[in-house]
């Protein structure tokens, strides 16, 4: 289901998106509507709505998914970053895709709101 989300289209290659990293389990690339100055995504190839959904089938996936993170950080020449996944609507989610956002490049207030 989650494929039907705009990142499954990204994905599937049907719209086009800012790639910093790609690899056979996962994509990164710029969020289109950044909230820091670098503000990138990582999410998996394999459709996984959120991060409740997750089970022990997908531990492996999920350490690859913070690996990369850091790996684009450092890529992306930050010391201090920020990594968030909102889980659910209330939790701020809006695409149904799992994705861990990476931010950084400027101050980080906490809590966030
Ligand atoms: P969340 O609110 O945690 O679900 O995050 C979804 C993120 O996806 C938001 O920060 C959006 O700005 C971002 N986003 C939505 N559509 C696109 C797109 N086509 N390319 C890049 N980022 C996107």
């Amino acid at each position: 289901m989650s494929q039907d989300t705009i990142f499954g289209r990204i994905l599937r290659g049907e719209i086009p998106c800012d790639q910093v990293y790609a690899d056979e389990h996962c994509l990164a690339f710029r969020d289109v509507t950044p909230q820091a100055p670098v503000h990138v995504l990582v999410i998996p190839r394999q459709p996984i709505a959120q991060l409740a959904d997750a089970t022990a089938g997908h531990e492996a996936l999920l350490g690859h998914l913070l690996l990369v993170a850091v790996q684009v950080a450092r890529q992306e020449g930050l010391e201090s970053f920020r990594t968030v996944i909102n889980s659910g609507a209330d939790a701020g989610q809006t695409v149904f895709h799992l994705h861990v956002h990476v931010l950084g490049g400027r101050p980080l207030a906490w809590p966030p709101g």
